[in-house]
Parts: C-alpha cells; structure tokens; sequence
C-alpha cells in the first residue's frame, strides 16, 4: 500500500460521517421524468413550423403574420404561454432597438423571446441559469433579409430544444431560477444575447451558468457518416482579457488554468447528462467556440459568467449560412430533412438532466480557500457555508494534475473546513455542495488563503 492511500484511508477510517453521503448516486425521480417527457415529434413539429416563416432574419419583415422575424417571435412566445399556462412561467419579450453596424443596414429592433421560471427556494431563487437558441437566421449574405432563409439546423434546432425544455419543465419545481431564452440577431454580431446579458451584469444578477444551444441539429458529417452518439461541449479555460482580474491572476499563479468557472460547469454538466441520458456522451472540448467562430455564450463570458455552447459532432457547412440551390446534384441549404430529430431530442435531454441537477442542488461552495500559511503535505481546506435550508453537506473532489475530470470524492458533511491527507501542489482539488437528495453542485477551486 502506498503511504499516500494508506493515509487517506486512515482519514477516511477517522470520519464516520463520510460513508453517509445521502444518495449522491441516486437518480432524482423528477429528473428521469423530464428527460423521458423530451419528445422529438414536438421538437421536430417545432422546427417545421419555424422553417415555414421563410425567413427569420433579423431584419426580415415584423408585420406579416405568416412570413419574418415579427411573425416568428409572436408565435413563439404564443406557443410558450400556452404550453405555460397554469404554471408559474413567465414569458415576455426583452426588445431593443439596435443602431446600424456592421452587420445592421438600419436601426432594427432586435427581440428576445424570455420565458422565466421562478425558483421556489428563498435562499436560491436569485441563483439563475439561463439556456438559450437563436431563432434568427441567414443564408450566404448575411445581410440578405429577403431570401428563403430555412435556419432548421442553425438554429431553428436550439430554439426548438429551448422550448420543449421550458413546456416541460415548467410543470415541476426547482430551487433555483431557470430562464429559457430565445435570442435574435446572433447571425449579426450576438446582438440579441449580448443585450441580455449586458441588463442582466447591470442589475447584478446571479446567473450561475448559462449553455448555448446552437447547431445541435444534425448527427451526419458532410461524408453521410452518422454519430449520434455524442454532443460536443465547448468550455473556456481562461477568459480573453486585455488586463487579467485579480481572479484569473490566481488561477494562472496556482496552476488553475483548467478550473475556470466554465470548466467547472462543464464537467457538472457531463456529470448530470451522463448520468440522466444513458449511452450518450457529453463531449467536452477545451476551448470557447470552434476556430475563430462565435456563438450567444460568447457575450456571458465577456461579462464573467461561467457560459457553454452545446453543438453537433460534426456540422455539414453544406447546410449552414447557404441559399438554397442545387449544385453537382446535392441540394444545399440548411433544410429541415437534414435534421435528425432524435438527436437533438437526446442533446436536449442532456440540458434538461444537467439544468434540473443544477437548479436542484446548492450553489457551488463561495470562498473555499487552501490554508498556506504554514508549509505543509496535508491540505487545509476552508469555505463559507452554504445557506440553502436542504443543505446535507459538503464534497471534496480531486484529480491528478494531468486529469481532465475528477478522479476521487469524498463526502465530509455539514462542515466548513477539512483537512485532506494529500499535498495541494500534486492533485486539483474542488469542493461541491449536496442536498439532502443527493444534488450536487459544480465544484469550487480553493484560492489561496495566505
Ligand atoms: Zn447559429
């Protein structure tokens, strides 16, 4: 036995509470429920319906009741206060008019369709987490607010997800806040999504995490290979600053680079969609978006909320921003056959499993903190308590250095310091917050305490 593992065992051996974790393992009976009431024949009705205005782009025609963006909106927030009705959900709009840049010709009012489910736990109701899609869309011009523009993978596909998760899970109750938005103007520049988020930084919200649904529509690359097996996940490390903040100093000074607020939400969130939807992968990848593109978290992490994008494996860009023709006998364009809608039933199971987790469970530790003052091979653990009323404890988890996710955990009760047998400088280690049935939080990175 090595001396390390003997030593922990002995913790473990001196702790008699850390067998009685309470059902960290237990799949919440609400959840599975959400998760089979996901349906891929709404879904796919959605985007069929969506599709049928022709076009949604942004500056596309608002007085029609049948063709543009105007027409689209209207139906969309109907939809959301029907299959609402007799829930608490809160659907409005969130406008504002956007002045002419780079990719507006003419001040155009941009439109959010918001859809907001009040926590019913006092201590977590001002927790927030927010999905979102774009309902806007485009195709080879940007700037062509004319043209047959079908958006039904980009992303008719993340507002239909978007959707289905706010009827279905307006029926249940969370701890926390969930917010279901349906953004304009992503195709021009996030506009829609960066609004939002802006007002959300200025009255100080507490959005604990935010995901983007954008392309998760299709699991056929452009060669007819199909995976349907697996989403991929795009997670932030470090954010781009101009001047790093004091937070991000921190993170860089003690080797956190890989335990940034996004990291963290990711790898909860593959927990929980792991977990919820079996033989489905949540495929992290370690960067904010594919190569020089951009999608509506981009405008949170700016403000520094943790934020992620969710899209399919492997897109087929001869369905995405193209008008639709035929070329060499291919149809092209982003069209709805191409679609496979029991995929992005299972991506949406995956947000629904992962947004119920999070809005079920505590908040992520605040303040946790590794004692340095005195040098030492153990590791001195701190944090401040949590003060939500079905609080069961407290999680230590940690991983090798070179591990992406956590290896180890193990459950110390309602305390707010512990001390681990291990040295702080050869594992990563975090500290998560559990219910009493057995919700966990993301975990927190312990800063230095000098
Ligand atoms: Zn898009």
């Amino acid at each position: 036995m090595r001396p390390q593992f003997f030593l922990l065992a002995a913790a473990l051996a001196a702790l008699p509470a850390a067998a009685a974790e309470p059902g960290a393992a237990r799949r919440q009976a609400q959840i599975d429920q959400i998760v089979k009431q996901i349906s891929p024949a709404r879904i796919e009705a959605t985007i069929r319906k969506l599709v049928g205005f022709r076009t949604r782009h942004t500056m596309s025609d608002t007085v029609s009741e049948t063709e543009g963006i105007g027409a689209a909106r209207r139906w969309i927030k109907a939809e959301l206060e029907r299959c609402g009705a007799g829930t608490p959900l809160r659907v409005e709009f969130d406008s504002h008019v956007a002045p002419v840049s780079a990719r507006i010709s003419r001040p155009t009012e941009i439109v959010n369709v918001v859809a907001t489910l009040p926590g019913t736990q006092a201590a977590s109701v001002a927790r927030m987490y927010v999905v979102s899609g774009h309902y806007d869309s485009r195709n080879t011009d940007v700037m062509d607010a004319t043209g047959d523009a079908p958006g039904a993978n980009d992303d008719a596909s993340g507002t239909a997800a978007v959707m289905e998760m706010a009827c279905v899970m307006a029926k249940y109750k969370f701890d926390a806040t969930l917010v279901f938005m349906t953004v304009a103007a992503e195709e021009q520049g996030l506009l829609g999504a960066a609004h939002w988020a802006e007002q959300a930084k200025q009255k100080n919200l507490n959005i604990a995490g935010m995901f983007t649904n954008d392309i998760i529509g299709s699991s056929r690359d452009e060669h007819g290979n199909q995976d349907d097996t697996q989403v991929r996940l795009f997670a932030e490390g470090l954010p781009l600053q101009k001047e790093n903040s004091e937070a991000v100093r921190t993170l860089i000074q003690t080797g956190g680079e890989n335990d940034s607020l996004s990291r963290q939400l990711a790898r909860a969130v593959k927990e929980a969609g792991e977990r919820y939807v079996p033989k489905f992968k949540v495929n992290i990848i370690q960067r904010r978006d594919r190569y020089l593109r951009g999608g509506d978290h981009m405008p949170f992490l700016e403000r520094g909320y943790a934020a992620l994008r969710f899209t399919e494996p492997a897109e087929d860009f001869n369905h995405q921003h193209q008008n639709i023709r035929t070329e060499n006998g291919v149809l092209i364009g982003d069209l709805p056959q191409y679609n496979d809608y029991h995929y992005i039933a299972q991506v949406a199971r995956v947000n629904a499993a992962a947004l119920s987790t999070l809005a079920l469970a505590p908040a992520a530790p605040q303040k946790v903190q590794v004692r340095t003052a005195r040098l030492q091979n153990d590791t001195e653990l701190v944090w401040q308590a949590n003060s939500e009323p079905d609080l069961a404890g407290y999680r230590i988890v940690w991983r090798d250095t070179t591990a992406a996710d956590w290896q180890h955990a193990l459950f110390v009760g309602k305390v707010t310091e512990f001390t681990m047998p291990q040295s702080k400088d050869n594992v990563y280690f975090g500290v998560q917050a559990v219910d009493v049935d057995g919700n966990v939080s993301p975990a927190s990175y312990p800063t230095p305490l000098r």
